[in-house]
């Protein structure tokens, strides 16, 4: 890939980054790694570049969506709040941006159908918490079908379940307009569906939970929010949600490329 290209790719990731960042979008380590990001995908070139970008303003938006109300119901529950940081950057995109790097050294469609299930799964998994957060009534476990907390990993709602399917098929949507093989969005719709199911499913089961004792309450921190250490309930200790949202994407990925093959 020519020099010019790999330029091009880093002043413009590093500058999508930098706004992100003074519009408190990305931690500073959440910006380095987006710029990286970026970088690899307009290498790729310019559709892979704008799918990217189409994927994090939309997500950035999601969550600005209603924020207020947002916090108020999930109180302090989750780990980290509205910044991305570096983890949460590359849980969601690492998947994307090797398949990104590979079709730039050696374009072919199945990097296409790996990187648009990859994101489409973190799409699909966005958008559901994004908007499934703020469903009437609480989410249910995925796996025992009872009521669960408002935030709870592996909860599920309708609108929830109804926005994963919107962000899957915005990602894919958005490939196919681009130009990109049928296969590989079909591959995206399909991929990013099943991404978020799974990780549903590894967020009801072995993901990491913590309870605060102080407070009596479940959490995802490690010191919650009244400043008491939390401890484990349950889950693999090491395995948090950034851990189980770069495990979905992956198998967002690997179902996008196997129906790809089968479109
Ligand atoms: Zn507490």
């Amino acid at each position: 890939m020519l020099a010019a290209t790999w330029t091009t790719g880093a002043a413009l990731g590093i500058t999508i980054a930098t706004i992100a960042w003074r519009l408190r979008a990305l931690s500073g380590a959440g910006a380095v790694a987006a710029a990286l990001l970026g970088t690899v995908a307009v290498a790729a070139g310019w559709s892979w570049a704008i799918v990217l970008l189409a994927y994090f303003v939309s997500s950035s938006a999601l969550s600005r969506y209603r924020l207020a109300e947002k916090e108020r119901r999930l109180d302090d529950l989750l780990d980290k709040g509205g910044r991305r940081d570096a983890a949460q950057v590359l849980a969601n995109g690492a998947v994307f941006g090797v398949a990104a790097a590979a079709f730039a050294a050696a374009p072919s469609p199945t990097w296409q159908a790996l990187g648009a299930g990859a994101l489409a799964a973190s799409a699909a998994d966005t958008w559901a918490t994004e908007i499934g957060t703020l469903a009437r009534g609480a989410p249910r476990s995925i796996v025992t079908g009872r009521r669960v907390p408002v935030g709870t990993s592996g909860g599920i709602t309708i609108l929830g379940l109804v926005a994963s399917v919107g962000g899957a098929a915005f990602v894919a949507g958005l490939a196919l307009a681009l130009g990109w093989p049928q296969g590989a969005a079909a591959g995206a719709l399909s991929g990013g569906i099943a991404g978020s199911i799974g990780d549903s499913l590894l967020g009801a089961t072995v993901q990491c939970r913590r309870h605060c004792p102080q407070c009596d309450v479940p959490t995802e921190r490690r010191v919650h929010g009244c400043g008491t250490g939390t401890v484990i309930t349950g889950g693999i200790r090491w395995l948090d949600n950034d851990g189980v949202n770069a495990l979905s994407t992956a198998t967002g990925a690997l179902t996008a490329w196997l129906v790809s093959y089968a479109a």
